[in-house]
């Protein structure tokens, strides 16, 4: 293939290109006109890029609950950008939940819900996260 088919290959996929682009955005204006998709497209693409700003941890791969600590109730946010536990309901970071509070047992929040403890309110139960911590 020489220089000048490559160009005119290159010339008539860019027409063809564009032709592309007026038949999708004629046939776009035509759908709009029955129903509002674009504003509905604006939508989804806004929750989208709000849910990447978040930063959601993956559950945590190591924890050593303490014993007898199992059973003991914390509170989480059942939210999907959330990935702590509370040990008190009052906490000022578990109030802006957009899910449903949860009051559940240690072991679950950490192993169902995936979750941390809270910094604010649970900093004491970092160590369970700690894999460099040594334990007698
Ligand atoms: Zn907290």
């Amino acid at each position: 293939m020489n220089i000048t088919l490559i160009n005119r290959f290159l010339k008539w996929s860019g027409k063809a290109t564009a032709l592309a682009i007026v038949c999708s955005t004629l046939l776009f204006a035509c759908q709009s006109a029955e129903q509002p998709q674009e504003e509905a497209n604006v939508a989804t693409e806004q929750t989208a890029a709000a849910a990447d700003t978040v930063q959601r941890r993956p559950a945590p791969d190591f924890y050593v609950i303490p014993p007898g600590m199992e059973r003991k109730r914390v509170w989480v946010c059942d939210d999907a950008s959330k990935d702590v536990f509370h040990t008190k309901n009052t906490c000022e970071a578990l109030r802006p939940c957009n899910g449903a509070f949860r009051n559940v047992s240690l072991q679950r929040a950490i192993e169902e819900y995936g979750r941390y403890n809270c910094e604010i309110c649970s900093k004491e139960l970092s160590d369970i996260f700690d894999d460099k911590k040594i334990r007698g």
